[in-house]
This record gives structure tokens, C-alpha cells and sequence, in this order.
């Protein structure tokens, strides 16, 4: 890309940290067991494409996007590999995604009809059940309809039946009891499938933190998401596996400057200085998904130290206690980033907001400039 490392502000993705967090997925869930990283959402904010082929090189066998037009991209961009896409509306271009060899997903009879007549090749479908967490995917009292239907058109050779999934509703908590209730659901649905003639090659169930977390619902293929970017499913819960945060986000400042003692800082001043000290300018703010709700909340890393952001986050900037130091404009500032040299992470930008980590890298964004690299020691 075109960013130096003078950028205003930018994104800056370690390829190396995909590949490492990947490779040790993989070797956590071995060799009997498919991977599929989750690139939907231009690869969790950190990239699609560039992502997709990181985690090609790391040896993901499969990718996973939500929508048909993700699944597209990949192919523009050359991968040739296994594809699943598993969000879809009536009227989707189903011909040209079955000709470029994409996996679609069918949650009803209607939608496995307008695969199948979508004419062209013969297309890969694979089932979506809905086991207990009430979004997409076939409602169980649909399941003998939605096979039936499924295993008479795949005898008739207009659809390969090429997978039958689920998706957890709670996986980031091990105890909950839905997780065990799901597990028994989607062995039943197998089970069904099986006993109307399917054979489905893939079985999956689980996303990242059910990867790590449970071993009996990684069935023969895994659907990591977030923690191919490094980043915990499960905080508090997880081992530790080493995984390496993929993303930095970091900004030039714009000026900094001495204040007084009641000088009211930002819109609405929503923080009054209760000591002279000094401030600066970041450029970049909510027109870069920097959260307006950080206001006051959170900090970033300037010269070695944590600095807390100072009244309301603006669209295109914020203010932050600089504690008496005149950095100069241009100083580094980092918003979050791996976390290993002092500053903040996605995680603890995410506590501070009381959100989740997958919210605060999905949407930085706007009007940075994105910058892939490769560091050596990940
Ligand atoms: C997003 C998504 C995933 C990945 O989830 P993570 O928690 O990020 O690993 C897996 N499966 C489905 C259906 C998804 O929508």
C-alpha cells in the first residue's frame, strides 16, 4: 500500500502473527481435522484477501465468508482453494457463485430449490441446522423436510449435499448448558441426514473458542475466526496458546500543547483539567471507527507510557492527557496493538468499552490507510 510509517493514521496488519496464530490452531487441532479461517467482514477488519492468502500459506484448507459477495472477492483475487459462504437473500447471483466453485449454505427448502435452479454446473450446498442458537439455519422441526428435500436433489444430481453445520450460541462460556445441548442436537442431525441416504464429507460445529475449549464438537473441520487474528475468544477462559495479535492501529500526532487547570477539553467539555498539563491532537476519530464511547475511557501508548483519551472522541480526532510532555508533532501514537511492548490492546480497549475485542478491530476503518508487513519474530 501506499501508507509510510508517517501516515496520519493507519492500520497495520503483521502477516506473520496470521500465519504463526494459524499454524498453531492447526497444530491444536491436528492432522484429522480441516481448517477453515473466518475472513468475513474484510478479514475481521485486518485485510480479506491479504488475510485469505496468509492463512492459505499457514495451510487452511477452507475460508469462510458470510455473504456471496466476499466469496467473490476471493476468487477475483485468485484463491482457488475451498470456500464456504453461509449468509444469503432470495434473488442472490447463485450461477455465477456455484460455476466459481463456491460452498453455499441452504437453511430451507425454498432456498436448496433456487440453488438447484440456479442452473449451470451442479453446486456444492452444505446444511445449515439450527441447534439452539435461534438465528440462521434450519428450525429442528424443519430438519426431515429440509433433508428430505436435500437428499432427492442430490440423488437426482442437480446439488452436491458437501457439508451439515451449526453454530454455538455460547461457546465463550464452557459451562453454559447450551453448549452440551447443541453438541447432542447436531449429532442428531447428522445422525438424520445420514439415515436419508447423505453423506455429507464435512461435519462443524465449532468457532474459535469452541476449537479451543471443546474438543468434542471439532468434528472434522474447525471455524476459527478471531483467534487466527490473535485475539481471545474466550478472555479469561483460554489457555494460553501464544496466539499474537495481527493488528496495531496507530496515528502521527498532530500537535501538542500546554493547557490550564479548568480549562474544559473537547466538545460538550466532558473533561475539565483538574492540573495545568499538557495535551495532544490524534488525528483520527470516529470517521475511523475509533469508538465515540472511548471518550474519557480509554488510552494509548506515546513515548513509553499509557495516555488517557480526554473528554468526547470527535469524527476525525481526539485529545489525550500528555502529563506535562511536549512530544513533538509526528510522535508515534498507538491506539491498541499486541500488547508486548506496554501498549494497550483490542482486548482492553474492548473491557473499556464494555464491548468485545471481535467490535473494536472489525470497525477501525473509514479513512485509515491499511498497511501489511511481515515481523520477524512472531
Ligand atoms: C463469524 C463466524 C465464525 C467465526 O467465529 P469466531 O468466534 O470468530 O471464531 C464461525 N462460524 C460462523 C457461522 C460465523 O458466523
Amino acid at each position: 500500500m501506499t501508507s509510510t510509517a508517517a501516515a496520519r493514521a493507519e492500520i497495520v496488519v503483521d502477516l506473520a502473527a496470521i500465519r504463526h496464530n494459524v499454524s498453531r490452531l492447526r497444530e491444536l487441532v491436528g492432522p484429522d481435522v480441516a481448517m477453515m479461517t473466518v475472513v468475513k467482514a474484510d478479514g475481521y477488519g485486518h485485510g480479506m484477501v491479504e488475510v485469505a492468502r496468509a492463512a492459505r500459506q499457514a495451510g487452511s484448507e477452507w475460508l469462510g465468508v458470510a455473504t456471496l459477495d466476499e466469496a467473490m472477492a476471493l476468487r477475483e483475487a485468485g484463491d482457488p482453494g475451498r470456500v464456504l459462504c453461509w449468509l444469503a437473500v432470495p434473488g442472490e447471483e447463485y450461477a455465477a457463485a456455484v460455476a466459481a466453485g463456491i460452498d453455499l449454505t441452504a437453511y430451507t427448502v425454498a432456498e436448496l430449490d433456487e440453488i438447484a435452479e440456479s442452473g449451470g454446473e451442479r453446486a456444492r450446498v452444505q446444511l445449515k441446522v439450527d441447534t439452539g442458537l435461534t438465528r440462521g439455519g434450519a428450525a429442528r422441526a424443519d430438519w426431515p423436510a429440509v433433508f428430505a428435500h436435500a437428499a432427492e436433489l442430490e440423488q437426482a444430481g442437480r446439488l452436491d449435499i458437501t457439508g451439515i453445520w451449526s453454530h454455538f450460541a455460547a461457546s465463550d462460556e464452557p459451562e453454559h448448558p447450551a453448549n452440551d445441548a447443541q453438541e447432542a442436537a447436531f449429532r442428531e442431525a447428522v445422525a438424520l441426514a445420514e439415515e436419508l441416504g447423505m453423506r455429507p464429507e464435512l461435519r462443524h460445529l465449532a468457532n474459535s473458542a469452541a476449537t479451543i475449549l471443546r474438543p468434542s464438537a471439532r468434528f472434522n473441520l474447525v471455524r476459527c475466526g478471531i483467534a487466527s487474528y490473535g485475539l481471545d475468544p474466550a478472555p479469561g477462559r483460554t489457555p494460553d496458546l501464544g496466539l499474537v495479535p495481527a493488528m496495531t492501529v496507530r496515528a502521527s500526532l498532530a500537535m501538542s500543547k500546554q493547557i490550564a487547570i479548568g480549562d474544559g477539553v473537547s466538545y460538550g467539555h466532558t473533561w475539565i483539567a483538574d492540573r495545568d498539563t499538557t495535551v495532544g491532537v490524534v488525528p483520527a476519530g470516529y470517521g475511523e471507527g475509533v469508538p465515540r464511547a472511548a471518550g474519557n475511557l480509554a488510552s494509548v501508548w506515546v513515548d513509553d507510557r499509557r495516555r488517557a483519551i480526554r473528554g468526547r472522541v470527535c469524527m476525525d480526532q481526539f485529545v489525550i492527557d500528555l502529563d506535562g510532555d511536549l512530544p513533538p508533532p509526528g510522535t508515534d501514537v498507538v491506539l491498541f496493538g499486541p500488547g508486548d511492548r506496554g501498549e494497550p490492546t483490542a482486548q482492553e480497549w474492548a473491557e473499556a468499552l464494555d464491548t468485545i475485542n471481535y467490535e473494536i478491530v472489525t470497525r477501525v476503518g473509514g479513512r485509515l490507510a491499511r498497511r501489511h508487513v511481515n515481523r520477524e519474530d512472531s
